[in-house]
């Protein structure tokens, strides 16, 4: 725990920096099944946003516990934390300036490379992780709306039996052979969202069709202007 250091206020608020940047700070928080499509739809998303000039940033589950989650495993209480660390990460991009955001603050020491390129911007953030527990979801929803900023759940829904069946890293077969323990579907739960700001089944769409939804929300709210997709 750090002590003896005081919160430096910057000069440049939320509001300017939105304002000279033509753009709104947000989080896109994908949920849903291994397997379900959620790194595929985030990384097509952050390409389509970048290509109309809207700054974008991903983080992805298993990438992030290469580096800042590192020491967690995939029992309840990691995954909590896993969840916890993830929304301050989001979070302090746009807090930048509150003394709350020192939690986050903390993080940037830990892991500067992440940091460094966005903390000074007002970014669209979008989270690719399983993020299986509900109350996690919410903490991290809450985190957004206490200090103004948009959090859009998209909850990537489709049947246990197709990501069983696409298993692209085999994962499933071992979880169900035993050899991977508390595997979210197969031997941890899934705790559907209640009020997802966008749904989408990627069995039933592609992933350009997955994208557009997700666009066609941002627009309609106004986070994104409709103009930067006018061809
Ligand atoms: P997750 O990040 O949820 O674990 P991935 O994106 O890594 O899932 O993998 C999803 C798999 O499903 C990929 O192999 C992808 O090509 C496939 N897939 C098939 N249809 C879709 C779709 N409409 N949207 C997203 N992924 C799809």
């Amino acid at each position: 725990m750090s002590t003896n250091i005081t919160w430096h206020e910057g000069s440049v608020t939320r509001e300017e920096r939105e304002t000279l940047l033509r753009q709104k700070g947000l989080t896109i928080w994908f949920t849903g099944l291994s397997a379900s499509g959620k790194s595929t739809l985030a990384s097509a998303l952050e390409q389509a946003l970048l290509h109309v000039g809207v700054a974008s940033y991903r983080l992805d589950g298993d990438n992030i516990r290469f580096g800042l989650n590192k020491n967690l495993g995939f029992g309840p209480e990691d995954r909590t934390e896993n969840i916890r660390r993830i929304a301050e990460v989001g979070w302090v991009d746009w807090a930048f300036g509150s003394p709350s955001a020192l939690a986050g603050n903390c993080l940037v020491m830990i892991f500067p490379s992440l940091f460094t390129s966005t903390l000074h911007s007002t970014l669209v953030a979008i989270t690719a992780f399983i993020s299986p527990y509900r109350e996690d979801r919410d903490s991290a929803r809450k985190l957004h709306e206490d200090n103004g900023i948009p959090f859009v759940e998209v909850y990537v829904d489709v049947p246990l039996s197709v990501v069983e069946a696409r298993d692209p890293k085999g994962l499933y077969k071992k979880a169900k052979a035993g050899e991977i323990k508390e595997f979210t579907g197969i031997s941890a739960p899934y705790e559907e969202p209640l009020k997802p700001e966008v749904r989408v089944r990627t069995d039933e769409v592609s992933v350009e069709q997955g994208v557009k939804m997700v666009i066609d929300y941002l627009v309609e709210k106004g986070y994104v202007a409709a103009s930067r997709f006018a061809k």
